[in-house]
């Protein structure tokens, strides 16, 4: 049975699957995942992330919005 290992949180789980191509959800953090198992071994784990893409865009926000208040003093 293959061990995924989450790139994102780093949490073990088994899928019970000999073939297995798809997207999957981490149980632990919930970081979406694309899976691909052939003959009963783990090929390929990689993160989706479209919400890591987001949170990218907010700490980007959060800066610019820290530069404009040093500009008002
Ligand atoms: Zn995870």
């Amino acid at each position: 049975m293959p061990t995924v290992s989450c790139p994102v949180c780093g949490a073990d789980f088994e899928i019970n699957e000999k073939e297995f191509e798809d997207e999957v959800v981490c149980p632990e953090c919930g970081a979406l995942l694309y899976v691909l198992i052939e003959g009963g071994e783990l090929r390929s784990v990689a993160e989706i992330g479209e919400e890591t893409e987001e949170e990218e865009w907010e700490e980007e926000e959060e800066e610019e919005w820290d530069e404009w208040e040093e500009e008002e003093w």
